[in-house]
């Protein structure tokens, strides 16, 4: 068997004489043949084997179909097979179908206003017909016996005979291509085409959940789905098509707003992708690509994901027919919103927040991605802990807003809010006000925090899951880098700097929305040096400055006074972080653009304000940074979209040391 398409059998360019090129100087205007224009047609709709298979089936999912199996035999140029159980099609009808403009879909232009079939132009089976060798067999659901029709690239005089066929439609596409040389030498390897045809099947399997699809190559059966209609039997296709690693890192969405509905599953930020090759956008229940659309998506990942790295997701738009026109490309790819506007805030708002929302503990976030993770085997796969972003969490509820802000990492926490490990706000030593270069963990720091979890009525804290936050409670720090934790699940290892960051970074956010960066003088005032061009930005942004929470003066040509920084970042290199801000503000500054950089300025100013590698915490301050961490948006990643913590389980330790195998 050739793997290589382009070696197939290449016959001579057809000989009708429509066919004939018109010379440059012809100026003679003659009216094509009908295949000459289903031809052409077909340019734009029967680009390759997979092209095919989506438009015929897209045509079974019109008719109805519970049910439809896909053949395909080398790369889907030799045979294509699609049966399906739907409507059939009357053997009055039958030749009609074959036939170009011939649809039983839209009648009047109203109806295409509001047109809710996959296909509306009465095109695919003229064009397929006129580029292969066509058979298509159907019995109506209105008719007892079955009949099939024939096209083999001819003008559209089909010849109609009885056969025995279901209730249904079987259409079978052969030697693709065989009278168009032009076309056969764009195809690629069978493998590629069938690659193709197997990216078309599960996009469409991934539309229509309550639909059974299969998919079969030379004779063997690739895939089978079957109907799924519970959100786990739903889970589990995704995670059939898109792998379960994408399910098992997803956040499931479900938002009703103003006769817009979004719903599917978005992957963490930490399960990002270097190529945009996991994202499936539905539009009422078919897959497009738009920019508006991924310009929202993108946006709303602005935040947490790490440069150069594109979301995973795959999402679902429902919204009344009537506002989105579908007829704006042949292939259907892409579509246009009424209310464009309306859309795009509505999908970045509903993701940003579906983002903003996951907490630890909500999700078996950040598991490693090893093979074979317990979470992988179907069996599992019904109790898949992914989170729902529709259903509010007790987690949820205990975000920055209802904190006070501008108490840097103080405790407000009820006592009975309190967890055995966790010391009462007079007794932290909050982790960020501690400068203490030379790092001396207490003596019995670990052995404190343990004897604190046993004295919990008497018994094992961990085996009460109310007792357990979820991050757990610190063990111990690892390289000045690391904090190691305990948690229901087993081991926590949080990136210290990079969760501190993020936790800083949200809070100054906030606290910049709220117009009022604490600052705090320093004790000595600070002169700066600067060059003239640092000093004039200085002054000329000094609004800007002080609602960074600066206060700096300029004191002369090359020199700048810093009076005030950001309480926050008291104990921050002073020195170094002005220069930093000074420069992105140069940076943004050209264009009046400060306002809307804020957020990079405030990053920049948050790594700052970030414990440092090598940096000794107590067991207490490690808690505190825990708990601080649990409250946080976005905590899940650093500012740059670097995981901040992850999980190790109890089988993923045990897989380590070979237990239980
Ligand atoms: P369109 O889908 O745009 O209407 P097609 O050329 O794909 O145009 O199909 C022409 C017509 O043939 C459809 O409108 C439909 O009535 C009929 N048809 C095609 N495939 C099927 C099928 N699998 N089951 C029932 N009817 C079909
Ligand atoms: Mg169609």
């Amino acid at each position: 068997m050739s793997t290589d398409i382009a070696e197939l059998g290449a016959s001579p360019l057809e000989s009708d004489d429509n066919n004939v090129p018109a010379s440059p100087v012809s100026r003679d205007i003659k009216r094509l043949s009908t295949r000459l224009s289903n031809q052409i047609a077909a340019g734009e709709v029967v680009e390759r084997p997979s092209s095919v298979i989506k438009e015929l089936l897209e045509n079974s999912i019109d008719a109805g179909a519970t049910v439809l199996d896909v053949e395909v035999e080398g790369g889907g140029t030799k045979l294509m097979r699609i049966r399906d159980n739907g409507l059939g099609i009357s053997k009055a009808n039958l030749p009609l179908a074959l036939s170009r403009h011939a649809t039983s879909k839209i009648h009047l232009l109203d109806d295409l206003e509001a047109v809710s079939t996959l296909g509306f132009r009465g095109e695919a089976l003229a064009s397929i017909s006129s580029v292969s060798r066509l058979n298509l067999a159907s019995r109506s659901v209105s008719e007892d016996s079955a009949w099939q029709v024939q096209a083999e690239g001819r003008d559209m005089d089909v010849n109609l005979s009885p056969v025995a066929h279901p209730q249904g439609s079987t259409v079978e596409v052969r030697d693709l291509f065989f009278n168009t040389p032009a076309r056969r030498k764009f195809l690629r390897t069978e493998k590629t085409e069938f690659n193709r045809i197997e990216e078309v099947v599960k996009r469409l399997a991934l539309s229509r959940f309550s639909l059974s699809f299969s998919l079969k190559n030379n004779g063997r059966v690739l895939h089978s789905w079957r109907s799924a209609n519970t959100r786990a039997e739903k889970e589990r296709r995704v995670a059939q098509i898109c792998g379960p690693v994408f399910i098992e890192n997803a956040v499931h969405v479900d938002i009703d707003r103003a006769g817009l509905r979004l719903w599917g599953w978005v992957a963490l930020p930490t399960f990002s992708r270097s190529q945009a090759d996991l994202q499936h956008f539905y539009v009422n229940g078919r897959a497009i690509k738009d920019r508006l659309v991924s310009h929202a998506v993108k946006q709303a990942y602005q935040d947490v994901l790490y440069h150069g790295r594109h979301p995973a997701f795959v999402l679902y738009l429902e919204l009344d027919p009537s506002n989105v026109d579908v007829n704006v490309h042949p292939t259907k790819h892409e579509v246009r919103f009424r209310d464009g506007r309306l859309v795009h805030d509505f999908l970045f708002s509903s993701l940003h927040k579906a983002l903003a929302d996951v907490r630890p503990g909500d999700h078996a976030n950040n598991v490693p991605h090893t093979e074979g993770s317990e979470l992988l085997s179907p069996a599992n796969q019904a109790a898949m802990p992914v989170m729902d972003a529709s259903v509010p969490t007790e987690q949820g509820n205990l975000n920055l807003s209802n904190r006070p802000v501008g108490v840097p990492f103080g405790y407000a926490l009820a006592p009975s809010q309190m967890s055995p490990g966790q010391t009462t706000n007079e007794q932290i030593n909050s982790y960020s006000n501690l400068v203490n270069p030379q790092g001396v963990v207490p003596v019995g720091g670990v052995q404190e925090s343990a004897a604190a979890y046993s004295t919990s009525q008497g018994s094992d804290v961990y085996a009460d899951t109310s007792l357990v936050p979820p991050l757990g409670f610190a063990l111990a720090q690892l390289k000045g880098i690391f904090i190691l934790a305990e948690n229901q699940a087993g081991l926590v290892v949080v990136d210290m700097h990079a969760a501190h960051e993020r936790i800083t970074y949200e809070r100054m956010k906030t606290q910049y929305l709220q117009q009022r960066i604490p600052s705090q003088p320093l004790l000595v005032p600070q002169s700066l040096a600067v060059s003239e061009r640092e000093a004039n930005c200085a002054e000329e942004f000094n609004d800007s400055f002080s609602q960074l929470g600066f206060a700096l003066a300029r004191v002369g040509p090359e020199s700048l006074l810093i009076r005030e920084v950001p309480a926050m970042l008291i104990h921050s290199d002073v020195e170094q972080l002005v220069r930093d801000v000074l420069s992105d503000v140069i940076e943004y500054g050209v264009s009046q653009r400060v306002e809307q950089n804020v957020n990079a300025i405030l990053s920049t100013m948050a790594c700052h304000g970030s414990v440092r590698a090598n940096r000794q915490l107590t067991i207490a301050e490690m808690n505190a940074l825990l708990r601080d961490m649990e409250e946080t948006e976005r905590v899940g990643q650093c500012n740059h979209g670097r995981p901040t913590w992850s999980q190790l389980g109890l089988s993923d330790l045990d897989k380590l040391f070979m237990r239980g195998e």
